[in-house]
């Protein structure tokens, strides 16, 4: 792997955590987005992360030099001429990313590899639109890229395996905990395993069979884990869960319970989750992390 140059294209939330990472870690980074107001949004940003990343991990001078390492542009052709990768960060709406990888595969030189970030669509969705299938794969970070350092790797059937080691290589040069994925999967590692539990929490809720801290009491007991479900929806946000299970909600009649929950005993009360300072649980001290919870 001999990737210098890095290419992020949108630089919203994901993308421009995504581009301060790379860069503190020593890459050149070119940050691309529609328009020069964007891309101004993407510079106040970029200032912001110095500041987190100055102070988590104690050392202003490297954060300082990261900013030095960007260039900007809104010509897509111009973002990506050098570029070694390019790490699609692009509103998680199909229209906007096909259209994204036709115009890309029209401008990018021969050699980028492209790698999507999104959370819910697969690399087989778009690939056919790349060029370039067989460069094509997922690099899927975490909200808070400094402090959650996983890094899902998937490929889809098309993707040539030298190209997934690759993107494991340089996610361990740029601090991330490689996960690799050896096959597509909706939902990555991750989703696959929190879903499913997030939910089994809300249905006991919603059938009544025990409160929120009775169960996390008991996941947390059970398997030493810091945080139960409902916890870990205060930190989702309620307004995510609803919006997830009221989709379910279309086709899976059983869901509605849980989103009628959801929306009248807490979001209508303004419990948000720990954004608002009330979800499941009271912030700041929310009674999970109080020593006695797992004793009484
Ligand atoms: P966001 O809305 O904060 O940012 C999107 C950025 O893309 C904006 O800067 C916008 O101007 C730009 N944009 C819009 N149209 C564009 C186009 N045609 N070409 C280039 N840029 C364009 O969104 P986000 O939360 O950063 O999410 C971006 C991607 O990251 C999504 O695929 C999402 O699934 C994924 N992701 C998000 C999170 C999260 O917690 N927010 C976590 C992991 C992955």
């Amino acid at each position: 792997m001999d990737f210098k140059n890095i290419t992020v294209a949108g630089s919203g939330v994901l993308g421009s955590q995504i581009a301060f990472q790379t860069a503190f870690h020593g890459y050149n980074v070119s940050v691309y987005d529609i328009n020069d107001e964007a891309l101004e949004k993407a510079k106040k940003r970029l200032n912001g992360l110095k500041d987190v990343y100055a102070e988590y991990f104690k050392d202003e001078e490297k954060a300082s030099a990261a900013l030095k390492r960007f260039t900007f542009s809104s010509n897509l052709k111009d973002a990506v001429k050098d570029a070694d990768l390019l790490i699609e960060s692009v509103p998680e709406i199909v229209e906007i990313k096909t259209n994204f990888y036709k115009e890309l595969a029209t401008v990018a030189p021969e050699k980028t590899v492209f790698a999507s970030n999104s959370s819910t669509m697969l690399p087989s969705q778009f690939a056919e639109y790349t060029g370039r299938p067989e460069k094509f794969l997922a690099l899927h970070f975490a909200n808070e890229v400094w402090k959650n350092n996983t890094a899902e790797v998937m490929g889809h059937s098309g993707t040539d395996k030298q190209y997934e080691e690759q993107l494991i290589e340089f996610a361990r040069t740029i601090g991330m905990i490689p996960l690799h994925i050896l096959k597509e999967q909706p939902g990555y590692i991750l989703n696959s395993l929190l879903v499913p539990l997030l939910n089994a929490g809300q249905t006991l809720l919603a059938k009544g069979v025990a409160d929120p801290e009775t169960i996390d009491k008991t996941w947390m007991l059970a398997t030493g884990a810091p945080m139960g479900p409902f916890a870990i929806l205060d930190v989702v946000g309620l307004q995510t869960a609803y919006n997830i299970v009221s989709n379910e909600a279309k086709h899976n009649p059983a869901a509605q319970p849980i989103a009628d929950l959801l929306k009248n005993e807490y979001l209508d009360k303004g419990k948000t989750g720990k954004g608002s300072g009330e979800g499941f649980y009271k912030y700041p001290n929310p009674a999970y992390l109080d020593p006695a919870f797992l004793k009484a």
